[in-house]
């Protein structure tokens, strides 16, 4: 396996959850000679990093009063997630009581071993991470025998009873099984969330396809930040991985929190940048914000408009809608076509169906905010939202080498 994939493997192993996601990045980052910025009433850092909870914003200073080339991904997946009160003794079986995080596809779920992972806030406000890769929990599916149908209705799961999962005959509280996981007894408060314990892995008997969970934004963020490690720029250059994005970005550390703006404010003033020249710069900025797309469906191609179809391992889909539903403009298309011919990365085109109303991401609400000109695009993937899912296992170095000419260009 080349080594970018099991970079990339290794990266999304480690990141159950967006904290990890952080940690993973950081990891990274240190091994690159960026550095963690604990204030910004400190000297602001040539390649500096600061970190919100879920979320990481990083930066590598460029010329005096150069404009931005910000890359915007995000850290949190669609997930389940324990209460706070999750205790259940039910029929013999002992239960976690979860919540549902974002769009889950839900049946995906169904009969995966699960381990749980997050952080936990001790009572002297102090906070570690923890995760625990084996077979801790599982939603397990009805057998057909008692659901004759099930093949011919689907799947139909009530989200609040149906999907409780179960973790043994005779669990102690979760509150006890933490205590252990991190040897203290002081906690006051936790996130916890389940995942599958499956490692990411290449797949298909020729190896070109990727299958794990969270490629959704992962694979983005991990490209995102190989780009900023290794590419050259004269520009001033953000890498922001926001948390939230799957609920809406409006949070703290979401997308239209003010995490990038402060950065880009303490670049300007570190570069003594005045109220008037920000406005040029800003416009002179650039933002791509990376975001898996939906590759065609070999068992659904009628979902796709047919000419606006993005395949796997055939690179990046620069994502436009008149409805600004994506922020990409024809000027915008018109940059990123530009880099990707130059530096030989394969880019293609997706517009959703009239009749299929497309999501949207975090590059309208950074361009709406802070009046940077937006692209978005996105490795193709199918199974979106899944506790697995599957992507072109040649993609990752062509986001990463469509990111690193953005960067320098
Ligand atoms: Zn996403």
């Amino acid at each position: 396996m080349v080594n970018s994939l099991s970079s990339l493997f290794r990266f999304l192993d480690e990141s159950p959850t967006p904290f990890h996601v952080v940690a993973s990045s950081v990891s990274l980052l240190e091994q690159k000679g960026f550095a963690h910025q604990k204030s910004f009433s400190d000297e602001l850092l040539t390649k500096g990093y600061f970190i919100r909870d879920g979320a990481i914003i990083v930066w590598s200073l460029g010329a005096k009063k150069a404009p931005l080339r910000v890359i915007g991904a995000h850290t949190d997946s669609p997930n389940l997630r324990v209460q706070p009160n999750p205790n259940i003794h039910n029929a013999g079986w002992s239960q976690l009581g979860i919540e549902i995080y974002g769009g889950v596809l839900l049946n995906s779920w169904l009969d995966r071993d699960l381990g749980i992972a997050g952080r936990v806030l001790f009572t002297d406000g102090t906070s570690t991470l923890f995760a625990d890769h084996s077979a801790i929990a599982r939603v397990p599916q009805l057998a057909i025998h008692l659901d004759r149908e099930v093949n011919e209705r689907g799947v139909q799961l009530d989200k609040h009873q149906h999907t409780v999962p179960v973790w043994g005959t005779n669990a102690p509280s979760f509150q006890e099984w933490l205590s252990g996981k991190v040897n203290r007894t002081d906690i006051a408060f936790y996130d916890a969330h389940l995942f599958d314990i499956n490692p990411a892995t290449l797949l298909g008997v020729d190896n070109s396809l990727i299958a794990s969970a969270r490629l959704d934004n992962q694979l983005s963020c991990w490209s995102a930040l190989q780009a900023i490690t290794s590419a050259e720029s004269e520009y001033n250059v953000i890498v922001v991985l926001n948390d939230h994005e799957e609920v809406g970005s409006e949070s703290m550390t979401g997308a239209a929190g003010p995490m990038l703006e402060s950065v880009v404010e303490a670049i300007l003033n570190h570069h003594s940048v005045s109220p008037m020249e920000k406005h040029d710069l800003l416009a002179a900025s650039w933002c791509l914000s990376a975001d898996n797309a939906h590759a065609v469906h070999p068992n659904y191609q009628e979902r796709h408009d047919p000419r606006h179809g993005p395949r796997v391992n055939e690179g990046a889909a620069l994502k436009l809608n008149g409805n600004q539903r994506y922020a990409t403009t024809a000027r915008g298309a018109a940059h990123i076509r530009n880099i990707a011919k130059a530096v030989d990365a394969p880019l293609q085109v997706f517009v959703s169906r009239n009749n299929m109303p497309c999501g949207s991401t975090i590059g309208p609400i950074t361009s709406t905010r802070l009046g940077i000109e937006a692209i978005d695009i996105g490795a193709p993937q199918l199974s979106m939202h899944s506790a697995r899912e599957l992507s072109g296992a040649q993609d990752p170095d062509h986001l990463v080498s469509l990111m690193s000419g953005f960067i320098a260009r």
